[in-house]
């Protein structure tokens, strides 16, 4: 048993409680590798922002549970070394499925989790969800949940359509889970194709698709995580597509749209598809214009910069999280 405490880590109890009396958002941001902790660790560090470390199933299976565990611990001393005297920084497990995997993060320095039983009819849901926070709380592991059904692919979480959360259900299913926070599903997506062209008007200046505004009026009867809210920007797009690469179509959420969600009711937003996007139009442009180049570093190291960048832009410009953790 390790105790997240001793790793320097801490839960969504307190950040939540400042982010909501504070009209800002937390970042959730996923990591697979060194160089995206890195340039999570960095952007964070520089903006003093609060950040969720969040590692999905996908995560897991790529890079391995332990050693993202020991990523994290060392994120903790890698922040204070670049001058963050108090980093607060949470390791999250995204979409936990079982409560056995719920519990083995719990276990081994997790300092919160979620719980997704949000394809279960709604009395197992709860009771699954319970299980994990009677757990959890022992710990003082904090417990995400969620409610309705977000479409789109997120590693292995895949789902044709979305359910709306219902407002109505909210109170309800947070009284008798007892869960910290709950995502809900008011029109965003996993992934980088969030809307199909037909769900979508197209601008007649640029040719792009617009994307439909989300559902805020479920927002205002709860207290919310949003997944799902990359808003696949078009510089990135475009530098891919004309580098080798073929998203044709890709969208996302717009930034107002987030930054309306960031102040008013929303805790936290998980943003995941723009660091791949970042990381992914760097590397291209480098290799298209050094095809000689072969050092890993030439190029994950720019992609690196590129998410920084990135990072601090969210923080800065979306989330309002900025010096708010000293
Ligand atoms: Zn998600």
């Amino acid at each position: 048993m390790v105790n997240y405490k001793d790793l320097g880590l801490v839960n969504t109890r307190e950040m939540f409680a400042k982010a909501i009396d504070g009209g800002y958002a937390i970042p959730a941001f996923n990591f697979n590798n060194m160089e995206q902790l890195q340039a999570i660790i960095k952007a964070c560090a520089e903006t003093k922002s609060p950040v969720i470390l969040q590692v999905s199933s996908g995560a897991r299976k790529y890079a391995n549970q332990t050693l993202l565990r020991y990523m994290a611990e060392g994120a903790v001393e890698y922040a204070k070394e670049l001058g963050w005297e108090h980093p607060q920084i949470c390791l999250h497990l995204d979409h936990g499925d079982t409560f056995e995997l719920c519990k083995s993060c719990v276990d081994f320095g997790f300092s919160s989790v979620m719980i997704d039983g949000s394809s279960l009819p709604y009395e197992e849901n709860i009771a699954l969800t319970k299980k994990v926070v009677e757990y959890a709380h022992q710990y003082d592991v904090t417990v995400e949940a969620e409610l309705g059904v977000l479409a789109g692919v997120e590693d292995d979480v895949v789902a044709e359509e979305s359910h709306y959360t219902k407002p109505e259900e909210v109170i309800d299913f947070a009284t008798r889970t007892g869960c910290d926070s709950l995502a809900i599903s008011i029109g965003t997506s996993h992934g980088a194709y969030k809307f199909k062209p037909e769900q979508c008007t197209r601008d007649p200046k640029t040719g792009k698709l617009v994307p439909p505004p989300l559902a805020f009026d479920v927002l205002e009867e709860v207290e919310k995580v949003l997944h799902g809210s990359s808003s696949v920007p078009q510089e990135y797009v475009d530098i891919i597509n004309t580098h080798g690469g073929n998203l044709p179509d890709a969208v996302g959420i717009p930034e107002d749209q987030l930054r309306k969600a960031a102040k008013s009711a929303v805790c936290k937003i998980n943003i995941d598809s723009d660091s791949r996007l970042a990381f992914t139009a760097a590397v291209r442009k480098v290799l298209a214009e050094k095809p000689g180049e072969f050092d890993p570093r030439k190029y994950c190291g720019p992609a690196r910069d590129e998410m920084v960048k990135l990072y601090k832009h969210k923080i800065i410009e979306v989330l309002g999280s900025d010096g708010k953790a000293e």
